[in-house]
């Protein structure tokens, strides 16, 4: 029994959610949860197989009817139920989240569960209102509409860095419009979007339209992604298994959409307010302890104010508090486990070789010793086409680089492959909009960076992936344009059947 979140006890009949019920896995193995602060295992549960993905989306498939059937107005209440539900169960939601991520609970608390609950009251009200063109008769002969359609039954797979987070963004979007889901959470992480599936049970939405398979990612994932009966696969991940899982959709022709990695960009151009920007920075690059695909990984600073802009920073992260996710004095947890933090300590070791790391670069001793914490970490002196500048480390690293003309800025920053979110720092409104036109990435911030809202859009370009999570764009990824046309002429032989048979 876990003092902060009994994750065991929770969920004594299993970790898949499945026609509304729990209930274990039948792949035959097993897997840990475990609190990444303390290195403890908190539950142990039977991962799904094939079957149990099999078992999901035969119940996705049953309760589609009868939910795509169901008016947008009721489809909306029940999500309102929904959000009531959430708001209700914030604080079990916040303490199972922050034990199995190792996230602090003032981000958890603050952040993720009222984003969650500000998503869904978003899409009960979205859901009354999906967009189309006008109605008209553009042949002269015909009326034409569209009909917008739930494609069916929707296999997301989700990462571990925002679990609750990312089971709402793939799933409220979907059933709002109509479809029901199959969602795989991240092995390590299932906790927060089972409990968010059974919320939604308990808010009355009907079995089947939300299940849940706890599974890895090369069975139980592949599964579901090849899966003839699911009709779209939608991803958030890493860029490496994003092109897997394009691959295994192919097979089926299924509608994909693709949330992948980032390496976001951080432009501090000299007229910048540089308080705001080094706070903007550390916050940024800190964020979830760097686990965040739009966290600024790459300050590109010109010159005039670089050395005061690297000073600063330095100074800044010194004073993060590195700590227990449940201590409220805590800024920065550890990562999401002991594997994630020897992989980044990987990369900033390699890069001793060719960079300078001016603080951090270690994980702490002491107290935290068990945890998978990783000190605040600043880098600077590397090359633009070095490791450290050019792959998503997702960790608690920021690279810092100089730069001189505002061309130059842009072109490094647009210089990875990847293009999910960039921002960029000015007083000088011709600077910001050249920026904001020129960065390619699915989000550009001036004078900020991370915040999202729910009637926005997210999602990414170039290797980033394709395809956009909240907000009515989301609609497009997760419904059908249906052309419909009425003759309206009622005659039998129709003036453009010359084109086959006979004369005008
Ligand atoms: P990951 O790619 O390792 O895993 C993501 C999910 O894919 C997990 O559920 C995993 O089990 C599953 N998976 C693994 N192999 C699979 C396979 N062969 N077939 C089907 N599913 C498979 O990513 P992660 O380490 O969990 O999360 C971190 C990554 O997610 C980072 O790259 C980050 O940038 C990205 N991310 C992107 C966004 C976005 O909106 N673009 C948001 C959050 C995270």
């Amino acid at each position: 029994m876990d003092q902060r979140f009994d994750a065991t006890g929770r969920f004594t009949e299993g970790a898949q959610y499945i026609a509304g019920t729990l209930r274990p896995g039948t792949s035959g193995r097993t897997q840990a949860v475990t609190d990444p602060a303390t290195g403890r295992e908190v539950l142990r549960y039977e991962l799904a197989g094939a079957a149990d993905v099999d078992a999901a989306v035969a119940a996705a498939q049953a309760a589609f009817p009868g939910w795509a059937g169901a008016t947008p107005g009721a489809r909306s209440d029940a999500l309102h139920r929904f959000a009531a539900v959430l708001a209700d169960q914030a604080a079990d939601l916040a303490r199972a989240e922050s034990l199995q991520c190792g996230k602090p609970l003032k981000l958890t608390t603050e952040f993720d569960v009222p984003g969650t609950v500000d998503n869904t009251v978003f899409f009960a009200g979205a859901a009354r209102h999906l967009e189309g063109k006008s109605a008209a008769e553009y042949s002269g002969d015909h009326t034409s509409y569209v009909r917008r359609e739930p494609i069916g039954v929707i296999g997301s797979i989700a990462p571990w860095n925002y679990p609750l987070q990312m089971a709402a963004w793939k799933i409220l979007p979907a059933v709002a419009a109509g479809n029901t889901i199959v969602l795989k959470p991240a092995e390590l992480t299932p906790l927060t979007s089972l409990m968010f599936a059974r919320a939604a049970t308990e808010a009355g939405l009907p079995d089947g339209v939300i299940n849940i398979v706890s599974g890895a990612g090369p069975e139980a994932g592949e599964h579901l992604v090849g899966h003839p009966a699911v009709a779209m696969t939608s991803f958030t991940g890493s860029t490496a298994v994003g092109k897997r899982v394009a691959a295994v959709a192919t097979g089926t022709v299924k509608r994909l959409h693709l949330e992948l990695g980032g390496k976001a960009p951080f432009v501090v151009f000299d007229d910048a307010d540089l308080t705001a920007a080094v706070h903007g920075a550390v916050a940024a690059a800190l964020i979830n302890t760097g686990q965040d695909c739009t966290a600024a990984t790459r300050a590109y600073v010109q010159r005039p104010l670089y050395d005061a802009f690297v000073a600063q920073v330095a100074e800044l992260m010194a004073t993060v508090r590195l700590g227990d996710p449940f201590d409220p004095a805590t800024d920065l947890g550890p990562l999401v486990s002991h594997a994630q933090r020897d992989r980044v300590a990987g990369f900033v070791d390699r890069a001793r070789s060719y960079a300078t790391v001016v603080t951090g670069g270690q994980a702490p001793r002491g107290e935290l010793a068990d945890g998978a914490y990783y000190q605040p970490t600043l880098i600077t002196g590397a090359p633009q086409d070095s490791e450290i500048v050019q792959a998503e480390i997702f960790g608690p690293v920021l690279v810092v680089l100089p730069f001189d003309s505002d061309d130059e800025g842009l072109a490094l920053a647009n210089d990875t492959p990847y293009g999910l979110a960039a921002s960029a720092w000015t007083r000088d409104v011709y600077r910001a909009g050249r920026a904001t036109r020129e960065l390619k990435s699915g989000c550009v911030w001036i004078n900020d960076h991370i915040p999202i809202i729910s009637e926005m859009p997210h999602g990414g370009a170039k290797a980033s992936g394709y395809g956009k999570d909240m907000s009515a764009y989301s609609f497009d990824e997760y419904t059908q344009v249906k052309h419909v046309m009425y003759d309206n002429t009622a005659v039998p032989r129709k003036d453009w059947h010359r084109t086959v048979f006979g004369d005008r």
